[in-house]
């Protein structure tokens, strides 16, 4: 058997590389290392779900004078200060990266600072120029924001920057309608920046419960976002106003500047971010301090070495696997937002997992991407496990309990707000195809029900648990008729 440095190399430290790498040392004794070019926590930890989460937390304080003034209390408005909140995210970001680090050496693994790609099937080579081998090469390389194909693209930031912007903008447009643009819109709006957000399809958040994303698209706007539907741009241009002279647009001055000049306009606001000038698809062109593309994330699978070595890549550049996370070369798996299946954290440290079980402990394990409960941190949450009523009825006959209320607690505050539950049900088999929650603490109550709907729970099932008053989710065990059946 040929001698490899190390069992196991895996490439990229976030969630599941991270994971992989420390149950493959500690649970198996194998002699693992791991490379990462950036910051260890990848983009959950660094630039995605965990600082997400925690502008979430600080946008949020704003909604609660007026709430606490409906319960007696004397408060004023307070005002937010940026920098005192981005010096405590830098400083917990650091503690947690740090985490993962001891997290690793403390398992026994060795970690490169540095790039790596392949050189053959058997072989890594690092930026810093040193080679390993190892018997098996996991790519957990993630994925990064792209930004769409147009002229002067570059001078909107992707979701990636937000966390290093030095002021907040008074006003954003926010490009898309997927989990990051909606999430964000909320985030800022809650931040007391005003929120712009065009999305180009006739509803946000494509894919799921329309009834559920209806009821976001409603109180994003009674929340004062101008979100448009159906609108997206058609141009943009530096707005500022040397540029532009007393009466120009910056189309203007972009469109009668030579392509040297409109090449150095652009690069230097590529370093300034803005003010920007935006033509939309219908409307009036209007100006905007900051831009922020939220258009999706692609795999980051380009200058690995793989097409080299016949590892297959999709369309979109994912690196295409088995269901045991197998590349077409047997020595090398791929996991995560890499391989684009379910680009969510929990996922791919579950693929991460499996492939330590297959590759490693002489158990092959299929992940299983079926009944996934996620969440949507807008504000409200959404919460959701299974089959959208729309889905559903595209495979069979099914029943939909639903309600929607002003929940207790903002309702005595004098606030209108409206929360949502909804279940989707087999009208043959009774079992809850999907559940659908838009309401604040979403995120926390999809999580118990995925339990009882990834087991196969019933209505009746639901109906037999007796409700736990008052709370808003007691009513997701007592809806007794469905709304209508289709
Ligand atoms: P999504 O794929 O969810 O959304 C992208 C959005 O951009 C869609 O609304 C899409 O429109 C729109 N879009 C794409 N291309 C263009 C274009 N050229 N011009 C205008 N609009 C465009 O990506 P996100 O970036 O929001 O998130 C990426 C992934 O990250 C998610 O799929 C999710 O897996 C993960 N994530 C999960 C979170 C969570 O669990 N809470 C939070 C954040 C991210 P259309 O619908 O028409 O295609």
């Amino acid at each position: 058997m040929a001698d490899y440095d190390y069992d196991l190399f895996v490439i990229g430290g976030g969630s599941g590389g991270v994971r992989a790498a420390r149950v493959a040392a500690s649970d198996t004794g194998a002699r693992v290392a791991l490379a990462e070019e950036d910051r260890y926590g990848g983009t959950c930890v660094i630039r995605g779900c965990v600082p997400k989460k925690l502008m979430v937390f600080a946008s949020e304080f704003s909604h609660m004078p007026e709430m606490a003034r409906g319960y007696g209390w004397q408060i004023n408005d307070g005002t937010f200060d940026w920098p005192t909140f981005r010096g405590h995210l830098n400083t917990e970001l650091d503690r947690l990266e740090g985490i993962y680090r001891s997290l690793l050496k403390n398992s026994g693994v060795d970690t490169f600072d540095a790039r790596a790609r392949l050189r053959d099937a058997h072989t890594v080579e690092m930026s810093n120029g040193e080679t390993r081998t190892a018997k098996t090469i996991l790519i957990a390389t993630g994925g990064h924001p792209v930004r769409p194909d147009m002229p002067n693209a570059g001078l909107g930031i992707v979701s990636d920057d937000i966390f290093h912007l030095q002021t907040l903008p008074k006003s954003i447009l926010i490009v898309g309608g997927g989990y990051i643009a909606c999430e964000f819109a909320c985030i800022f709006n809650g931040l007391g920046v005003e929120v712009t957000q065009y999305y180009r399809g006739a509803q946000i958040l494509r894919g799921f419960d329309d009834e559920a994303r209806g009821l976001i698209a409603e109180s994003m706007r009674e929340q004062g976002i101008d979100l448009k539907t159906g609108t997206n741009i058609v141009e943009m241009a530096p707005a500022s106003a040397e540029r532009l002279g007393a009466t120009g647009t910056a189309s203007d001055a972009a469109m009668g500047a030579t392509a040297e000049q409109s090449a150095a306009l652009v690069q230097e606001d590529e370093d300034a971010k803005g003010p920007v000038w935006v033509k939309p698809t219908s409307g009036e062109p209007r100006e905007f301090d900051l831009v922020l593309f939220a258009t999706g994330r692609d795999p980051n699978s380009r200058d690995l070495g793989l097409e080299d070595l016949g590892i297959e890549i999709g369309r979109r550049g994912e690196i295409v696997v088995d269901e045991y996370s197998k590349t077409a070369l047997d020595s090398v798996y791929a996991i995560g937002d890499v391989t684009n299946r379910v680009n969510l954290t929990p996922v791919a440290i579950r693929e991460g997992m499996a492939f330590v079980e297959t590759a490693f402990k002489d158990n092959p394990t299929a992940v299983d991407h079926e009944l996934i409960p996620s969440a949507i941190f807008t504000q409200p949450e959404m919460g959701t496990i299974g089959l959208s009523e729309e889905a559903a009825r595209e495979k069979e006959e099914v029943e939909i309990y639903c309600t929607s209320f002003r929940p207790m607690k903002s309702a005595f505050a004098g606030q209108s707000s409206r929360v949502l539950m909804k279940l989707v049900v087999s009208k043959a088999t009774r079992v809850v195809l999907g559940c659908h929650i838009v309401a604040p603490d979403a995120g926390e109550m999809i999580q118990l029900a995925g339990i009882a709907i990834k087991m196969g729970a019933t209505k009746e099932d639901f109906d037999r648990t007796v409700a736990v008053h008052p709370t808003m989710s007691e009513e997701i065990v007592t809806m007794k008729t469905p709304m209508r059946t289709a």
